[in-house]
């Protein structure tokens, strides 16, 4: 029978659980909030990144609610207190593999095997980096994958945004509002980006443009701040210097959806397709949050599809049950 609440311990890996969520940013915790609410009992875990890319921003000024801003690692710690309050157990474990074939579903860490009802995906997506020692260490003091998110932190500044596809052209727009000059670093000539961002980007007065170069290290000043970068001409192999106040990698997301290949339906970038809200090809399983989406990516929308799949589990355990 689904729906019920189990008298083995709550940590049984024999026991069935009505929703397990796997992932823990802002949409895998707000799913485990409105679950845990609806008496699910859900069991989160939280991978190898808990709190996910907010863990690595700085500031965040526009998630509702917090009107003087909070440190991304602070909010989802709040997040993650507010889904235990109503009974989340969160386990620091990563799922490895899972079995949709059947229900109730499987799932595996590298400690043993989980079973669920139902399943809320919320594994989030990961900023692609260039790969630089440097990248990681300033990441957060100069260095940034979301113009959104730290954009504002910039005015008046010079800045640089790597990349030549879409996500480059709408980052470089995006902080013309606060930099006084951004300049669209890119390692070669052609553009992925399609016709129309592209020109609107090369109608803006405040950027400028460095291509074929690639970024060969990231430095920062006396205050930790990023100040310089080193630049590489690609063609001629000659290393350029710029000072800037930051650098925005922009060289597109990729979501964490590995264990779902071939298990779950997913669009050409691996990003987990969805319909009348949450629901994934198999039934009872639901994603949120980046994993499914490319378009808004920003922690308030994660949160509500959060809450979105949190309500069509329960709505479709319910049915279950009928
Ligand atoms: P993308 O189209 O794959 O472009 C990535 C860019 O980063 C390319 O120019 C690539 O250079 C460069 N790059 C990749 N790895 C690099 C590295 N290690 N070092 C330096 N440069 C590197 O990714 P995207 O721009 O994120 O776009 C992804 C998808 O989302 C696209 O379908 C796009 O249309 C869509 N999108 C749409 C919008 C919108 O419509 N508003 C906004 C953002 C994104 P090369 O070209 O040399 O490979």
């Amino acid at each position: 029978m689904l729906l019920h609440v189990s008298s083995a311990p709550r940590d049984s890996m024999s026991e069935v659980r009505n929703v397990i969520i796997i992932g823990s940013g802002p949409a895998g915790y707000t799913a485990a909030i409105y679950a845990a609410r609806a008496n699910l009992k859900p069991l989160l875990f939280q991978g190898m990144q808990p709190g996910g890319q907010l863990t690595i921003t700085t500031d965040v000024e526009n998630y509702p609610g917090y009107p003087e801003g909070v440190l991304g690692p602070k909010m989802m710690d709040d997040f993650q207190t507010q889904a235990e309050r109503f009974g989340t157990e969160i386990k620091f474990e990563e799922i490895i593999e899972v079995d949709f074939t059947q229900r109730p579903f499987t799932l595996k860490t590298d400690f043993g095997e989980h079973k669920a009802h139902s399943v809320i995906i919320s594994t989030g997506a990961s900023a692609r980096l260039i790969g630089l020692e440097s990248e990681k260490k300033l990441m957060g003091y100069g260095v940034s994958a979301c113009a959104t998110c730290d954009g504002a932190f910039f005015p008046d500044k010079e800045v640089l945004v790597v990349g030549g596809g879409d996500t480059a052209m709408e980052e470089a727009n995006y902080l013309t509002r606060y930099a006084s000059k951004v300049t669209i670093v890119h390692r070669r000539e052609e553009f992925r980006a399609s016709k129309i961002m592209l020109e609107r980007a090369q109608k803006n007065e405040k950027i400028a443009w460095s291509l074929n170069r690639a970024v060969k290290d990231i430095y920062a000043g006396e205050d930790g701040k990023v100040n310089r970068v080193e630049l590489l001409d690609t063609q001629t192999e000659e290393i350029e210097n710029v000072d800037c106040d930051g650098i925005f990698i922009a060289i597109g997301h990729s979501p964490n959806s590995g264990i779902f290949k071939d298990k779950l339906d997913m669009d050409e970038n691996g990003y987990i397709n969805v319909t009348k809200g949450t629901y994934t090809s198999v039934d009872g399983v639901f994603a949120c949050g980046d994993v499914m989406d490319h378009v808004y990516r920003q922690a308030v929308t994660a949160a509500g599809t959060g809450c979105m799949a949190a309500i069509d589990a329960e709505r479709w355990l319910e049915a279950q049950e009928d």
